[in-house]
């Protein structure tokens, strides 16, 4: 489709952090070698946790499931090489508590069997077949969410989807996997995206992506016609890759609070699920390995790679050389929606995009403040929050006021934060009056449950 009279809207608020894309962007991304172990998470989707279904000591092959999905919203997980299952044991989770992981002890031949026939003629195939093989797959959103694809893919009858948007904006600073993908997996990206559409039976796909990769959008618009993709170009301002940022930029559509893409007729997939549709589909492979950008100014050689799910942070730091100077600070993700850690024992999981090292000058200690209620983060948020006030109902305890004051709709991207002179530590208020809303809300549900039980 052309770009004549493409309206592009701009959503409210927004800012423009520095991006350290040029460390990284202009490397292109290298396969990491194979370690001797992997551990293997057990929750990388959100959702239930899989089930495991290997015991210690069973031989397993490259793709083989490892883990069965329990229930609907649940995706299985694979080995990401061939050798033998260790011991299933706690390790450090980048979201903070420990979390059960699977140790594959590989056997050094790297020896592929999934069980999964590739669909090569994925054209002429049954859209319940598609579906299924996603699902079997593990594919979930990779740009940080973590949410099973194939249910993205299962709308309900009632939903009206017109129009598939392809996530590649990659906002936040720092990151260049996407960017990296775009340009080396291109006609992956694109055909991921034909098949989902198939799969929506829509016929208008959209590619969201930032202008700051014009090499990226070259190659894109290059074969994009082929697949019926439009991309489109869009301005650089965080968190243009927020969901609902995204879909207002592309379609003037709002998704209202506590409503989801779909009651805007909208599916969003991120660009490296897309390639990792087709991955499974066309060449029967399911997800054991991303695109991750290893960067920051104290790694040596910043740069993008394909990295197997389970690969220990220890270990990835070392495919970019390890550390030239002395690093403060280590985050999973980018630095405004990342997690920092405590330890380099956390592993790759589906949806590490990037592993960022920040110098003791970048991240600076502070004190925070009290709130001078000078309204920086109300006119920066994108979601129309009122992110100081909702920060003292958090401090003093009044979690159902900050509920009121539609918390929940905080998409925790840092924003309010980043522009506060008090320094306050917004975000960190944010998640911990969710948690405690949910766990709230779930204490409730199994009360009602036993009340009628
Ligand atoms: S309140 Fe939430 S959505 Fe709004 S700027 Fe802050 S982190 Fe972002
Ligand atoms: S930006 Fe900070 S100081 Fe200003 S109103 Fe928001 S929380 Fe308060």
């Amino acid at each position: 489709m052309s770009l004549t009279n493409f309206k592009i809207w701009h959503f409210r608020g927004g800012v423009h952090p520095y991006d350290g894309k040029e460390l990284s962007n202009q490397v292109p991304a290298q396969y990491a070698p194979l370690l001797e172990k992997y551990y293997v998470v057990l929750r990388q989707n959100i959702g239930k946790p899989p089930k495991l279904i290997v015991e210690k000591g069973q031989h397993v092959a490259k793709g083989q499931k490892i883990a069965e999905a329990d229930g609907f919203v649940s995706a299985p997980l694979h080995a990401p090489t061939s050798g033998t299952v260790g011991d299933v044991a706690d390790i450090p989770g980048a979201n903070g508590p420990n979390v059960p992981a699977i140790e594959i002890i590989a056997d050094g031949k790297d020896e592929w069997d999934t069980g999964l026939e590739p669909i090569k003629d994925w054209r002429q195939a049954d859209i319940t077949d598609l579906r299924h093989r996603i699902a079997e797959a593990g594919i979930v959103g990779m740009g940080g969410a973590a949410f099973p694809c194939h249910i993205k893919l299962t709308p309900p009858i009632e939903k009206i989807i017109d129009t598939l948007i392809l996530n590649g904006a990659e906002c936040e600073p720092y990151l260049t996997a996407d960017h990296r993908l775009m340009l080396e997996r291109t006609k992956a990206v694109l055909e991921g995206a034909a098949i989902a559409a198939k799969i929506l039976n829509v016929e208008r796909i959209l590619l969201g992506i930032e202008d700051n990769k014009p090499d990226a959008i070259e190659a894109l618009n290059k074969l994009a016609d082929q697949y019926g993709v439009t991309v489109v170009p869009l301005p650089v301002r965080y968190p243009q890759g927020g969901e609902k940022q995204l879909i207002y930029a592309l379609t003037g559509r709002c998704v209202m609070t506590g409503g989801l893409p779909m009651d805007v007729g909208c599916v969003v997939q991120n660009v490296g699920s897309c390639a990792a549709i087709y991955d499974a589909v066309a060449e029967g492979h399911p997800l054991i390995e991303r695109y991750t950008t290893i960067t920051g100014t104290p790694v040596v050689n910043p740069s993008t790679w394909i990295v197997r799910i389970g690969t220990p942070v220890r270990e990835a730091l070392g495919f970019a050389g390890g550390t030239k100077s002395h690093a403060a600070k280590l985050i999973m993700g980018g630095p405004m929606m990342g997690f920092a850690q405590m330890t380099l024992d956390v592993t790759v999981t589906k949806n590490t995009s990037g592993i960022l090292l920040l110098s003791a000058k970048e991240t600076g200690a502070y004190t925070s403040d009290p709130c001078i209620r000078c309204g920086r983060c109300v006119d920066n948020c994108p979601m129309h929050l009122q992110p100081g006030s909702i920060s003292v109902m958090v401090e003093s305890e009044h979690f159902h006021e900050a509920e009121h004051l539609n918390v929940m709709d905080c998409m925790e991207c840092g924003v309010c934060a980043y522009v506060c002179p008090a320094k306050r530590p917004l975000v960190q208020h944010f998640r911990r009056a969710k948690s405690e809303i949910i766990a709230e809300r779930q204490a409730a549900k199994a009360k009602a449950a036993m009340k009628h039980s």
